[in-house]
């Protein structure tokens, strides 16, 4: 199965992703996660991706689709989630060439969520999970649950970088979905409530997903 995890900055991508690929047995692409640990080389690559991510900018399409075709390639046949691409036309026609997308999930979350949301994410430093310090809290305070690391706030889940992220969501990424909405099913998943168990969004997921015979 081939599938596009789809919504704004704090929508949820990352957390269900990762719990979607284990339910599937897909491997999930998340190139947010791909770009922080390139921006920590010693390279004027790392260099020129880092300032994009410090100001909450889109890293330019160049980059990102070298980026991606070199991590989908091995992956087109296992089957995937992307997480965190595409965000611009460009990079979608790019990822037509590569492979044909199943199904696209799109998270619809209110503002007032995305903003309690980024504003207490906390992600490990090893693994990349996912927590939040009010809603999805670790079993150990500022520890990874899956493999005991330290838990850090993201560099760019700061209230003004935020602004900017969403800002650049709803101009650059969101028109996307016009360009999904006439080639591929969606799976529209709405998140009102800010304490719902990833889990029941999950299995919600997967019964859509279900419905379009896709598991
Ligand atoms: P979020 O969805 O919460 O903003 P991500 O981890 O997906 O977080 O992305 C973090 C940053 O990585 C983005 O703000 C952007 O700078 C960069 N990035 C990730 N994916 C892409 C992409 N497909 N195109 C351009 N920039 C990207
Ligand atoms: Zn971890």
């Amino acid at each position: 199965m081939r599938l596009i995890i789809f919504g704004a900055p704090g929508s949820g991508k990352g957390t269900y992703a990762s719990r979607l690929k284990s339910k599937l047995g897909i491997v999930a692409i998340a190139t947010g996660a791909i770009f922080r640990e390139l921006a920590k080389e010693e390279t004027s690559l790392a260099e020129t991706v880092k300032s994009f991510l410090e100001l909450g900018q889109l890293v330019p399409d160049d980059i990102v689709i070298d980026v991606l075709k070199g991590r989908l390639m091995k992956k087109v046949l296992e089957g995937f989630i992307l997480d965190g691409y595409p965000r611009t036309l460009v990079q979608a026609k790019a990822l037509d060439a590569l492979a044909s997308i199943d199904a696209v999930i799109h998270l619809v979350v209110p503002d007032w969520i995305i903003i309690e949301r980024l504003s207490n994410r906390r992600i490990c430093s090893k693994c990349g999970e996912v927590y939040n310090i009010r809603f999805l809290k670790p079993r150990r305070p500022e520890t990874c649950d899956k493999c005991g690391e330290k838990l850090l706030q993201r560099a760019d889940d700061t209230p003004k970088v935020i602004r900017e992220r969403i800002k650049i969501y709803e101009k650059q990424t969101q028109p996307l979905l016009q360009y999904y909405e006439e080639r591929i099913p969606i799976v529209r998943c709405k998140c009102d409530s800010i304490d719902m168990p990833p889990e029941a969004v999950v299995a919600n997921i997967l019964e859509r997903l279900e419905a379009l015979d896709l598991t």
